[in-house]
């Protein structure tokens, strides 16, 4: 969602007539758009910032500020760290920027709450070349999991309306973006009148040109059999991947997180989709160390892990959010234990990685065609409709869409062979 939005703005800025640059020493202003989902992201934020704000001792009009959920969640205490920053907006106030730039802003801080705003207006900046683009469908989150910051820095949700979406849309295809990514904090609660997430999914499946879609992140809560309907009845277009967080497998410590779901409930999910979909991948995120995990829940979350066979988990392990329901809990697994059960996490998620990748081989695949890959020159990157990588060497392409043979795979990464290359992408 930040790259969306650092996306928008730019195009905010460029349609004010301010120039892009890479070069931090060429800039006369550098935004760093930042998150605050964990602690580490955070320290990362603020030590880029101080880094960055030290160059204006020899440029000292160059403009350095923060925006995205640290300058919402910290607002004037960033100050306290950074006194020579220039400005810190948060989330709802980014177009406060433009005001900034000009000289004409009132204050240096930004970070009121505006329930009815749904983003910049701007498109997002698409290169030249782009085959795939973000589309953010809605902003906050109300569903309060106890660890999460999200909705205290983003706000109550909102539904962006359908029309701005499915505009975004078409001008992103008439660029020549052929995927889309649909995102939200929790797509599937999607609603604006009566358009909910899969009638939304179903617009979005019908625009011309629009070859592949995906969306993130599900929430098994509000995950529903119409939203399968839509995948099985755009099969070639919505491919059955789909991003189910889990966080635990012990219902202890998922009642503790708020997150209003069972681990029988999220298997019953998972059961529809390999029923309807047998070649489905399902993704997740996993929190170890939650306040109050002992060693028989996280055994009950590596069995879930077993039985349900991810093709790809994203481990993280807990970290104190202030503001939180969780923060006022005792955070008593200590960090050695949270270490090693993170470690065990990901040593078993490479495992189920890799049990995923090999079964693709033989498979044939329609796979997305990249740019050439960046650590194997000699190949081409591509994805899968799961949204592996695949690898088949380079040649001239002048298509977007080839069907490849899998004929060898690593954990996260196919190789494959082209044999029949589409004329028309889709
Ligand atoms: S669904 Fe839960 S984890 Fe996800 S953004 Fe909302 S509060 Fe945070």
């Amino acid at each position: 969602m930040n790259r969306y939005d650092s996306a928008v703005l730019r195009s905010f800025l460029e349609e004010k007539g301010h120039r892009w640059t890479d070069d931090v020493v060429d800039a006369d202003l550098i935004i760093v758009n930042t998150c605050a989902v964990r602690q580490h992201a955070e320290n990362r934020a603020i030590g880029r910032l101080e880094e960055l704000v030290s160059l204006k001792r020899k440029q000292p009009d160059k403009k350095v500020g923060i925006i995205g959920c640290v300058a919402q969640e910290l607002g004037e205490k960033i100050f306290k760290k950074i006194p020579t920053l220039d400005f810190v907006v948060g989330t709802d106030k980014i177009s406060a920027i433009a005001d900034i730039i000009d000289g004409t802003a009132e204050r240096k801080v930004y970070t009121d709450i505006d329930e009815k705003f749904y983003g910049l207006a701007s498109p997002p900046h698409i290169e030249d070349g782009d085959f795939s683009a973000f589309v953010t469908i809605m902003r906050g989150c109300d569903n309060f999991c106890s660890y999460c910051i999200v909705p205290y820095v983003r706000g109550r949700e909102r539904s962006k309306p359908p029309q701005k979406i499915i505009d975004e849309i078409k001008l992103a295809a008439e660029r020549g973006v052929v995927e889309i990514t649909l995102l939200g904090q929790n797509v599937n609660s999607y609603r604006y009148g009566d358009i909910d997430f899969s009638k939304l999914l179903e617009m979005v499946a019908q625009i011309e040109n629009i070859a592949r879609i995906r969306f993130i992140t599900n929430h098994p809560k509000d995950f529903s059999k119409k939203i399968l309907d839509v995948v099985e009845k755009y099969r070639d277009k919505i491919p059955a991947s789909f991003h189910l967080p889990l966080q635990s497998g012990s219902d202890k410590i998922l009642a503790a997180m708020n997150r209003k779901y069972t681990i029988s409930q999220y298997l019953s999910i998972v059961e529809d989709i390999y029923r309807r979909f047998p070649d489905a991948i399902i993704t997740t995120d996993i929190i170890v160390g939650f306040p109050g995990e002992d060693e028989n829940d996280f055994l009950q979350t590596i069995t879930a892990l077993n039985e349900i066979g991810f093709g790809g988990i994203f481990a993280f392990r807990y970290s104190v959010r202030n503001g939180t329901k969780a923060a006022k809990l005792k955070d008593n697994v200590p960090e050695t234990e949270k270490i090693a059960r993170l470690n065990e996490i990901i040593k078993l998620g490479i495992r189920l990685a890799q049990k995923y990748s090999k079964k693709q081989i033989g498979t044939i695949q329609k796979v997305l065609l990249g740019n050439i890959s960046k650590k194997n020159p000699e190949f081409i990157t591509s994805t899968a409709p799961s949204g592996r990588v695949v690898l088949i060497p380079r040649r001239e392409f002048f298509k977007k869409f080839v069907d490849v043979k899998i004929e060898k795979a690593s954990t996260w990464v196919l190789w494959g062979k082209p044999i029949i290359f589409h004329n028309k992408p889709f």
